[in-house]
């Protein structure tokens, strides 16, 4: 990709609270976040194209075909991924781009994008990432348990991230980022 913008990937178990921390990044016009596309059903109050592009198996398929993505990966039984498009036309804009995706995708983006800044936001412990999820109340006891179990196995591989921010309160995890995005920009100018 030959845009000026940063391509950012932030990745970190669901209920780490990357949702929170991304929409306060994102009040910085010069930030945009992503929007993915998944085969997954939308929780309740989740509007298609806002929150994720709501796709039937076919439909993402067939975007799979096209190269339509910049990743795709499979995340507790279904299909997840960037669409290419929309980012590349940010970042040829001068636009950091931040993709919220899982470790399998940030692995796919550091091998086609080596320049791109990785960040893992960590919870404080398991027990309030279970806490999280379990508050959301939008989610079966079954569901719970494989996220656990992903979470735990995602931990294991934050090491691989250029950046780990601890999200103990949001405002310090977002400032953490915002700086780390600031000294990037600075390094590469
Ligand atoms: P959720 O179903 O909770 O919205 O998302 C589940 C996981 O999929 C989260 O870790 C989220 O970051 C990740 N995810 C969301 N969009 C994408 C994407 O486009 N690609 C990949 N690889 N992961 C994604």
């Amino acid at each position: 990709m030959n845009g000026k913008g940063l391509l950012v990937v932030i990745s970190g178990p669901a209920g780490a609270g990357k949702g929170t921390v991304v929409k306060e990044l994102v009040r910085d016009d010069n930030i945009r976040v992503s929007v993915s596309a998944t085969t997954r059903a939308p929780r309740q109050g989740e509007e298609n194209g806002v929150h994720y592009h709501f796709l039937t198996r076919e439909q993402f398929e067939r975007m799979i075909e096209e190269d339509g993505f910049l990743e795709y990966a499979q995340y507790v039984g279904n299909f997840y991924g960037s669409p290419k498009k929309q980012a590349e036309d940010w970042m040829k804009q001068g636009k950091d781009v931040i993709l919220e995706i899982e470790v399998q995708g940030c692995k796919k983006i550091k091998e086609k994008f080596p320049e791109c800044v990785s960040i893992f936001i960590m919870p404080p412990s398991m027990e309030i990432l279970e806490n999280r999820l379990r508050g959301r109340g939008t989610e079966t006891e079954e569901v719970i348990a494989k996220r656990m179990k992903r979470a735990a196995e995602e931990i294991g591989l934050s090491e691989d991230y250029d950046h780990i921010v601890i999200n103990d309160t949001v405002d310090e995890c977002v400032a953490g980022i915002r700086d780390i995005l600031e000294k990037e920009r600075s390094a590469r100018q």
